[in-house]
């Protein structure tokens, strides 16, 4: 169980972070072959990385991704205090690595809060914390003796000893900070594998790269295509938002109407409904219901012989069989009506207490085994009925017939 969920875990970092990680390496690739060609580039057009930030900011904001603005706003700090626009003094340096390694900290640990004025007040706050703990207050801790001889040192030494060049890349305290957020962001993937999250951790080993490494072009590299990838992140997610159905995580009903266009000339289409599902609601509880919607979804979506299921809306679905006939697909119909009817669910739920005070306590849903069917309704795109929705008429008029003629059935359009 364990061991499954952790590979799940693992696939689901390897999908959100593969093309972003591909696109940071092949960007960092491409400044170290091609040096001269980067930089004059970025020489001819210096505002290009602050160009992209600000649209990826906006995109951001536009989608509510406080924390991925805020990202933006440290990667704009980062190319504004790299040398030579800057008085690159030891304590300022210092400062500066600091303030970027407590708010990467800080974003990775945080929600999306959204713009509101609280929030903004709150993100502010932060901001000036995060400052004066990188100015005033992490100098004045780490350089005293004690804290050197018994936290510092100990706790950093060790890298140092492994990886010696990194006395060149970071202070003590750097490493201190690294090692915190290190922390952060491993505990902040296994609690919160979001898109977003993702994004923030790999921003995170960028910046430690920008860090160690104070060249201008590398810098405004990795910034711009930091950039892209926090505008991809947002309209990815938006995209899935809008064309997965949130509950059951196959393709919506949007995303239905989006395939309609797509179809050829020849398609069936399955209506399936769930059958007596208000009195299994009324009996179980609606959190079992929408456990059980899941699970019928899933089964609907394993369907075999080239279907593709959506959720239609409430407990019903629409399988999509382009370029078959009816003759091809109920196989396939008959052969996942039968694994839905035939699935043994194991409801592991509390009871739910009465509805009234002193009424009957609902059905003790504990360690019972029950069963759903669903009815499937099937018709074909022809001559008579050439509009999709045409064809979803017909579709609903055979799963009419088919609730008509006792349910857990297949009935196909005349
Ligand atoms: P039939 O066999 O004729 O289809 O009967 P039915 O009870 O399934 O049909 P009806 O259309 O009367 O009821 C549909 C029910 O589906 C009503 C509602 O309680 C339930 N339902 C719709 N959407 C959801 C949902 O998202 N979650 C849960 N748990 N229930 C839902
Ligand atoms: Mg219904
Ligand atoms: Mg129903």
């Amino acid at each position: 169980m364990l061991f499954a969920s952790v590979l799940q875990g693992l696939s689901r970092l390897f999908t959100l972070g593969f093309l972003p990680l591909i696109l940071l390496a092949s960007s960092c690739t491409l400044f170290f072959l091609y040096p001269q060609l980067i930089s004059s580039t970025f020489t001819r057009l210096p505002w290009l990385p602050a160009i992209c930030l600000g649209i990826a900011a906006l995109i951001a904001w536009q989608f509510g991704r406080s924390r991925l603005v805020w990202l933006s706003l440290v990667l704009f700090f980062i190319l504004q205090t790299i040398e030579p626009h800057w008085p690159a003094s030891d304590s300022l340096i210092f400062a500066r690595s600091s303030f970027i390694l407590v708010m990467l900290g800080w974003l990775m640990l945080d929600i999306d809060r959204g713009f509101s004025l609280r929030n903004l007040i709150y993100s502010f706050l932060i901001l000036g914390c995060a400052g004066l703990v990188a100015v005033w207050l992490l100098p004045l801790v780490t350089a005293a003796p004690m804290v050197q001889q018994y936290v510092v040192m100990p706790s950093t030494s060790w890298l140092f000893t492994l990886l010696p060049r990194f006395y060149q890349w970071y202070t003590p305290s750097d490493v201190m900070l690294i090692l915190i957020s290190a922390t952060i962001a491993c505990i902040m993937l296994v609690i919160r594998l979001t898109n977003s999250q993702v994004i923030l951790v790999l921003s995170w080993l960028a910046c430690l790269v920008l860090l160690a490494v104070a060249e201008q072009t590398l810098n405004q590299v990795m910034v711009c295509t930091l950039a892209v990838i926090i505008a991809y992140a947002v309209i990815r997610d938006s995209f899935f938002m809008a064309y997965k159905d949130e509950l059951t995580g196959i393709p919506s009903r949007r995303a239905l109407m989006q395939k309609v266009d797509t179809l050829g000339r020849k398609y069936t289409l399955v209506m399936s409904d769930i059958d007596h599902f208000k009195k299994f609601n009324d009996t179980y509880g609606h959190d079992v219901g929408d456990e059980v919607l899941k699970l019928v979804a899933s089964k609907l979506s394993k369907v075999s012989g080239g279907g593709q299921a959506f959720r239609f809306g409430g407990e019903e679905f629409v399988l999509l069989f382009a370029n078959k006939t009816p003759e091809q697909v109920l196989p396939h119909i008959e052969a996942i009506r039968c694994l839905i009817a035939d699935y043994d669910i194991a409801l592991r739920s509390q009871p739910r207490p009465a509805k009234k005070p002193g009424g009957k306590p609902q059905i003790a849903a504990k360690n019972k085994i029950v069963n759903v069917t669903s009815s499937f309704g099937v018709a074909q795109k022809s001559k008579l009925y050439r509009d999709f929705n045409a064809v979803m008429k017909q579709a609903d008029i055979a799963l009419y017939a088919a609730k008509k003629a006792g349910r857990n059935c297949v009935k196909v359009s005349k």
